[in-house]
């Protein structure tokens, strides 16, 4: 999960997200649609919020949004601080605390994002995380496929439109860490349908979408070519999203990923909030080949062939299912999402491959990791040699010392616990195993 998730971490940003999202799961019986038994979700007023309402028309990439949005601080705060992509124009900007907002471009890593502007909004009272802020947003503008910042899995075209976080098509708080709950109605093309995480339903023609999980972004998936393909047999029910892919492809998806949740629901036990999961295979070439994972989705990117390295995308996506975005992911903290779901990707490939396939991987990762700093020296631009290649290597360099058994035993605390942090990691080793691991264990980071 998060988010900035893969997003940002899989993107070439700086060149060290080099690999592979975010991610940033749940569902009920998501065949879009038909979804008649869809309970509505609570959304709890101690969280923060957004109602959403959009028109969008995929072929001129024109949208009209209005979004009415409660927001929780984390700290107290007097002025808030939003990323939109600059193709928006506000028109709307309002709320009882609101004052004169002001826009300015995000740098992100030390690199400017070309196409993402900073809202800043004053607040006449400091608000605090007892307190509610409500914003009502409206804004209008085009959005261009060339306009879509380099970092990530977003696409706009006629037939097929992919919005994941980097494309901001809605305001997401500048920390990147702060999650929402969002209740969306989407209007568009008679012949268009769409993929997205939570509860998915067309209303008179109207999609809407409501997610209780909190995430990072509204991730929008949107195609006039869109065909699906259920599959109920395994522990999680499935359903592929495409735009043609071929049968022997999405059978290849279909089939691993089963074979993989099963593996990883035995493994783990708990801690995931997918009970039903949508895959899309995008037919059309995005910002960057990036794959990423939310909620109860993975999307997986262009261009894929039914083979290992597939297997491993899929093994890494679905980790993030159970190893999501419970901190900030642009902190050493990425440790809990990316580490440990490459990990379960190398293990997953050599438990359904061979181990020839799993020392690869090892060898890899120890050439790319061989300049990373330690985790204390995190910054953006070490975050692929860190958390992709020397946090996976440790965590193979753990499993050998303490063995299976106390390996599983600390997954297992670490997913009842919801353990976001570092600090938190060490001492659940610690309970796990012995003070004398503990302290081996955090030197090597
Ligand atoms: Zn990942």
């Amino acid at each position: 999960m998060d988010a900035l998730p893969e997003i940002l971490r899989r993107s070439t940003l700086p060149y060290v997200f080099s690999a592979i999202i975010l991610v940033p799961f749940f569902i009920i019986g998501c065949q879009p649609g038909t979804d008649s038994t869809a309970k509505k979700p609570v959304f709890p007023d101690s969280t923060t919020h957004y109602q959403i309402d959009a028109q969008i028309r995929p072929d001129s990439g024109q949208f009209d949004v209005a979004i009415d949005m409660r927001f929780v601080p984390k700290a107290s705060t007097d002025t808030l601080r939003f990323l939109l992509h600059d193709a928006f124009k506000l028109e709307e900007l309002t709320g009882p605390v609101v004052g004169d907002y002001s826009t300015s471009p995000w740098r992100f890593g030390g690199e400017d994002t070309v196409h993402t502007k900073v809202v800043s909004i004053p607040l006449s009272d400091t608000m605090t995380p007892s307190d509610q802020v409500s914003i009502s947003w409206k804004y209008a503008g085009h959005l261009q496929n060339n306009q879509i910042p380099n970092i990530g899995g977003a696409v706009v075209t006629t037939h097929w439109t992919e919005l994941p976080l980097e494309a901001m098509w809605v305001p997401v708080h500048a920390s990147l860490s702060s999650r929402f709950t969002f209740d969306a109605t989407v209007d568009l093309p008679k012949n268009y349908e769409v993929a997205s995480i939570g509860v998915l339903q067309k209303m008179d023609g109207d999609w809407n979408i409501q997610s209780s999980v909190p995430g990072p972004d509204v991730p929008l998936i949107i195609s006039d070519k869109m065909q699906t393909q259920k599959y109920t047999d395994g522990e999680v029910p499935l359903t592929v999203y495409h735009g043609g892919a071929p049968d022997s492809l999405i059978s290849f998806v279909a089939e691993r990923s089963q074979q993989i949740l099963n593996r990883y629901a035995r493994r783990f036990q708990g801690g995931s909030d997918t009970d039903a999961l949508r895959i899309t295979l995008a037919p059309v070439e995005r910002a960057t080949p990036s794959s990423y994972a939310r909620t109860g989705l993975i999307a997986l990117r262009h261009d894929i062939k039914p083979d290992t390295s597939l297997f491993g995308l899929i093994a890494h996506e679905a980790a993030h299912l159970w190893w999501t975005d419970s901190v900030n992911p642009m902190s050493r903290h990425n440790f809990l999402n990316e580490s440990f779901a490459e990990y379960e990707s190398w293990l997953a490939l050599r438990k359904i491959y061979d181990d020839t396939i799993f020392q690869k991987r090892i060898e890899e990762a120890r050439k790319n990791a061989q300049k990373a700093p330690s985790f204390d020296e995190w910054q953006p631009r070490f975050d692929g040699a860190l958390s992709y290649n020397k946090g996976p290597l440790l965590l193979h360099q753990l499993h050998q010392r303490i063995g299976e058994a106390n390996y599983q035993s600390f997954l297992r605390s670490l997913q009842q616990k919801d353990v976001g942090t570092i600090g938190d990691m060490i001492a659940t080793l610690e309970e796990v195993t012995n003070p004398e691991t503990a302290t081996w264990f955090r030197k090597k980071l």
